[in-house]
Parts: C-alpha cells; sequence; structure tokens
C-alpha cells in the first residue's frame, strides 16, 4: 500500500459566489471516493481520490481519516509524517489547517493542527513502552524576497514564526536529526492545545498576517520517545504544511516583484508535486530518484516525505463554476498521484481503482489530460 494518501475536500460556496454566480456547482459527488467535475467548457472529468470530503464534511472527519493514522504512526513508532493542504486561495487550506479562528477553535470548526496535538498526546500517554517523551514545536514560513542580478538568484527565503528576526533560516543535514533548521526555535508543547494558543498569541496580528496567500507556513512537531524495554530515544518528526495559493500567475495580474514571487511560489508547488509524483510513480528515466533538491520546500520535507513516512495531501477546493479552471488544476495536481486516470499513472494502480472508476463513468466522459 502507498504510504501516500490524497484526498479532496470540497468547502461550501462562499456568499461572493452565490451573489455572484448562484448556487451552481462544478461537481457531482458519486460517492466519497469518486465524482464528476464539469469544466468551463462543460467537459465532464470523473477524478477519484483515497476519499472526497464534500462542502458538508465536518473537520472530524478530515481529520481522523487523513491525520490520524499518521499521528499514531508517529507517536507509537516514531514514523516522520507530513500533512499538506494545497489549493488556490481563498479554497479552505487554512481552515483545514487550523480551523475557524486558530485562538478560539475548541469546538467542532477545530482544525487539522489542534486536533494533532490533542491526538499525538492522547498517543503517547496509551502506549505502555513509552516512558519518557516530548514533543517541540517549530514554526516557520516562506519568506518571498528577489535578488536580481543577471539572473534570478534566490528568492525564498525561511523565517522563524517564534523569532522574526530569525529570517534567513539555512537548512542544514545531520548524520542523527536527519534535516534540520538551523538556529530554528522550538517550543516545548506540553499536553494541550491550550499551550499552542498561548504561542499564538505572543503573535501580534500584523505577524500572523504576513503569512499571507503568498507564502508556505509548515508547523514542525519532533516528537522524542524513550522506550521502557531498551531506553533507546527514537525521535519521529510531523511536519504540517499550509501551502501558499496555487493560483496561476497570469490570472492574478501580478507584475513585476510580485510577479516573480509568484511564480517562484508555483516553482515550489510543482517541485513538491515532482517530489511526490516521483515517489508514487517513479520518475521517468530515473530509477529511484527523488528531486528533493529542487526547492527548498521538498528539502524541509525530505526525509518526512517519501520512505517510511507518511504522507496525507489534501486538495482544496471551490464548488463554484466561478473557480472550475483553478479547481481543476488543484485537483488534476493530487489525481495524477491518486489514480490511474493519467497515462502515466496507469501502470502503477491497482486494477480495482481503475475498474471502480470505469463502472461509474459514463462512457461518454473524457478523462482528464496528464500535467505538462
Ligand atoms: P485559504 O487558506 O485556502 O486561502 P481559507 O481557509 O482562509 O482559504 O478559507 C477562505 C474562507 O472560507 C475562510 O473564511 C474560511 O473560514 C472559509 N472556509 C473554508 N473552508 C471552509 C469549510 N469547509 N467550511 C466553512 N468555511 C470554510
Ligand atoms: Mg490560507
Amino acid at each position: 500500500m502507498s504510504n501516500v494518501t490524497v484526498c479532496a475536500r470540497f468547502r461550501p460556496l462562499n456568499s461572493k459566489e452565490k451573489r455572484d454566480n448562484g448556487d451552481k456547482i462544478c461537481i457531482r459527488n458519486l460517492d466519497s471516493e469518486t465524482f464528476v467535475f464539469k469544466d468551463e467548457k462543460d467537459e465532464d472529468f470523473t477524478f477519484c481520490f483515497d476519499r472526497v470530503f464534500y462542502q458538508e464534511s465536518q473537520q472530524a472527519d478530515v481529520y481522523e481519516f487523513l491525520a490520524l493514522p499518521i499521528v499514531q504512526a508517529d507517536a507509537v513508532n516514531a514514523i516522520n509524517g507530513t500533512i499538506i493542504t494545497y489549493g488556490q486561495t481563498g479554497a479552505g487550506k487554512t481552515y483545514s489547517m487550523e480551523g475557524l479562528g486558530i485562538l478560539e477553535c475548541d469546538g467542532e470548526q477545530k482544525g487539522l493542527l489542534p486536533r494533532v496535538v490533542d491526538g499525538l498526546f492522547e498517543c503517547l500517554r496509551s502506549v505502555d513502552e513509552i516512558t519518557k517523551y516530548t514533543v517541540k514545536l517549530s514554526m516557520i514560513f516562506s519568506l518571498l524576497r528577489v535578488k536580481v542580478l543577471q539572473y534570478l538568484l534566490e528568492i525564498l527565503f525561511l523565517r522563524d514564526l517564534f523569532d522574526l528576526s530569525k529570517d534567513n533560516l539555512q537548512i542544514k543535514e545531520g548524520k542523527l536529526q536527519g534535516i534540520f533548521l538551523y538556529g530554528v526555535t522550538e517550543s516545548l508543547v506540553s499536553s494541550t492545545w491550550i499551550n499552542l494558543q498561548i504561542f499564538h498569541e505572543t503573535l501580534t496580528y500584523t505577524e500572523m498576517n504576513m503569512a499571507s496567500s503568498r507564502s508556505h507556513c509548515a508547523y514542525i512537531f519532533t516528537i522524542q520517545l524513550e522506550t521502557a524495554k531498551d531506553r533507546r530515544v527514537k525521535t519521529g518528526k510531523l511536519i504540517l504544511v499550509d501551502l501558499a495559493g496555487s493560483e496561476k500567475v497570469e490570472k492574478s495580474g501580478a507584475e513585476g516583484r510580485v510577479l516573480e514571487e509568484a511564480k517562484t511560489i508555483n516553482k515550489s508547488l510543482s517541485a513538491l508535486g515532482n517530489v511526490i509524483n516521483a515517489l508514487t510513480i517513479g520518475t521517468p528515466g530515473k530509477a529511484n530518484h527523488i528531486p528533493y533538491r529542487d526547492s527548498k520546500l521538498t528539502r524541509i520535507l525530505q526525509d518526512s516525505l517519501g520512505g517510511s513516512s507518511r504522507t496525507a495531501l489534501l486538495c482544496c477546493c471551490s464548488p463554484s463554476t466561478l473557480n472550475s479552471s483553478e479547481s481543476l488544476s488543484t485537483l488534476r495536481f493530487g489525481a495524477r498521484h491518486a489514480i490511474g486516470l493519467t497515462s502515466e499513472a496507469k501502470h502503477i494502480r491497482t486494477s480495482t481503482r481503475v475498474s471502480c472508476i470505469e463502472d461509474k463513468v459514463d462512457k461518454k466522459q473524457t478523462m482528464p489530460s496528464p500535467i505538462k
């Protein structure tokens, strides 16, 4: 079974979409894994994911399916994990990741992050063999700066959200630690989400706003376990990434510096796509080559993406026909890894998936073409 789980989530229509476009939506759900998507030209595509969360889905459903198995693997066996939200700005990435109002989220609307913290400690407390554990958290976001000489040199910087003066964190690799960020602030997380709220309260609103739609935001948990059996300390890493908006640059009307920034975001997102692709179906002509080094984003995730690590990707979309072109590109980003619809994916996917699609699909419908 693949260690990569890919899900799609559609948020409810927002008031702008309803006002401008009524309740026209671009999806027709078939079941919990499959739906038909209608594009701008009225063409139908059928998509199949490990799980589809439709408009009425609850935060708890997303956590249980997507994150809980990763949390358990991490807490019990120190197996690294990564949970990623992907999609255009406004599609529900931060809502899925953090929930509604990060400081007041103790109800149903709690997102993955607070649930992961609670889940981690619940698991850690329930495993008898573990005698001691510590959980540390680092929060970083990508900061875009353009350095133009003859060429565009370097534009993705990494900033410490706990100490904003550290705005150019370097990625290092150690024999014991694996990949790490040199000098990043690591805060001890105690047993509840409340503790994490305090960290957030130390950040001003403006600082949080800096982690805007043009930044990737990563929450890095380091979990150290000491087992009763041999007193060896095992370390697991769990990274939650709320990615920058994936919308196309041309459409946003960006110019100059903003345009260059947006291009870099798109570059790091496609580097991530290539890594996930290589992990699930391999890189054509380059067996076992996973292109982690192509961006800082993939480099940070290197040892919690691939190998025995567990990865979950949540593709967030608007269901409105107004946004169908961006939603289609988000779904394709995930679908080429999740299902056997594209030619390169077909041969590695089990026939059950493909036949499950064929059973449900009207023969006239076309399949999405592979992403270039
Ligand atoms: P993104 O982080 O992808 O830019 P947000 O998560 O900020 O988008 O979502 C945009 C708006 O839509 C926010 O006001 C958010 O509360 C709302 N929203 C997103 N997903 C849902 C959902 N599943 N249920 C209810 N509201 C949602
Ligand atoms: Mg967001």
